[in-house]
C-alpha cells in the first residue's frame, strides 16, 4: 500500500444474491464501515441488485459496480448490457475480464481492448482482471502472460486516463480454491503490473491502483494489503458475508 493511492476493497458477489439478500446485507455491511477512513468499499453485485443497491448505498462510502458490460452502446445483443446502461443508473464501476468470465463465457483480450475505454467513455470505474492459470504459473508463463493481458486491456486506453483504471492480478489457481498467493508473490506481480503500466507513463503506474484476488481473507489480508504494490483486494467468496468484508476492509485500512 502506498500513502499516495486510496485502498479498495472489492466484494465480487458473482450470481449470489436476490435483491431482498442484497438489501439485508448492505444494511449490515453499512454501519461496520462508516468509519473505516481511508479505505474505498465496493460491492460487485449482480444486474437485477444494482438499483437497489445505489439507492440504498446513497450517501454512504459503498461504491456499486456491475460485474460485466457490453462494448458498445447499444445493439442487437440479446441479454447484454452496456456501460450508458449501467451509469443511467449511478452504477459506479464494472469488473472487466473477470478468469470466470473469460473461461465461461469466452471474453477475449481483444473485446476487453474495447471494453476499458467504453466504461471510461460512461463516466465507469473499470476493474480490469489479469492472471494466470496454475499451468501457466508451473511454466514461468506468468510474465508473458500478463504482459499481453495488460497490452490488450489498456490498449486503446489514453495515457492520461491509464490510472483511472484499477487492475486486479487475480492468479487463476488462487481464485476459490483456497490457495493464497504468498506476500512475495503478490509482491513481486503486482510490482511487476505496475512496471507494465509505467512503461506507457510512470506517473500515471504511481496512480494505478493494482489489487490482488484469490483467496483472500480476514487471516491473510493483513499481510497482503500491507505489501508496497497491493492496493487493496477482490474478494469473492468471503465478501459473501458483511462481517468477513468488514473485517477485511479493516485489514486495509491497517494496512
Ligand atoms: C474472485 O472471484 O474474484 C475471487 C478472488 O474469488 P475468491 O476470493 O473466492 O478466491
Amino acid at each position: 500500500m502506498n500513502s499516495q493511492r486510496i485502498p479498495l476493497i472489492a466484494g465480487n458477489w458473482k450470481m449470489h444474491k436476490t435483491i431482498a439478500e442484497a438489501e439485508a446485507y448492505i444494511q449490515a455491511l453499512l454501519p461496520k464501515v462508516s468509519s473505516c477512513e481511508g479505505v474505498e468499499v465496493a460491492i460487485c453485485a449482480p444486474f437485477t441488485a444494482l438499483q437497489a443497491l445505489v439507492d440504498s448505498t446513497r450517501g454512504s462510502r459503498v461504491e456499486i459496480f456491475a460485474q460485466t458490460m457490453h462494448a458498445g452502446d447499444s445493439g442487437p445483443f440479446t441479454g447484454e448490457i452496456s456501460a450508458p446502461m449501467l451509469s443511467e443508473i449511478d452504477v459506479f464501476g464494472v469488473v472487466l475480464g473477470h478468469s470466470e468470465r473469460r473461461e465461461f463465457y469466452g471474453e477475449s483480450d481483444h473485446a476487453l481492448r474495447a471494453k476499458v475505454p467504453a466504461a471510461l467513455a460512461a463516466g465507469l470505474m473499470p476493474i480490469l482482471c489479469i492472471g494466470e492459470t496454475e499451468a501457466e504459473h508451473g511454466d514461468g508463463d506468468t510474465q508473458r502472460k500478463l504482459r499481453h493481458q495488460i497490452q490488450e486491456g489498456l490498449g486503446d486506453v489514453a495515457d492520461e486516463q491509464l490510472g483511472d483504471v484499477v487492475i486486479a492480478y487475480e492468479p487463476i489457481w488462487a481464485i476459490g480454491t483456497g490457495k493464497v498467493a504468498t506476500p512475495d508473490q503478490a509482491q513481486d506481480i503486482c510490482g511487476f503490473v505496475r512496471a507494465l503500466v509505467a512503461d506507457r507513463d510512470p506517473q500515471q503506474a504511481e496512480r494505478t491502483r493494482v489489487l490482488y484476488g484469490g483467496s483472500v481473507k480476514p487471516d491473510n489480508a493483513v499481510a497482503l494489503m500491507s505489501l508496497p504494490d497491493v492496493d487493496g483486494a477482490l474478494v469473492g467468496g468471503a465478501s459473501l458475508e458483511a462481517d468477513t468484508l468488514a473485517a477485511i476492509i479493516d485489514a486495509a485500512g491497517a494496512g
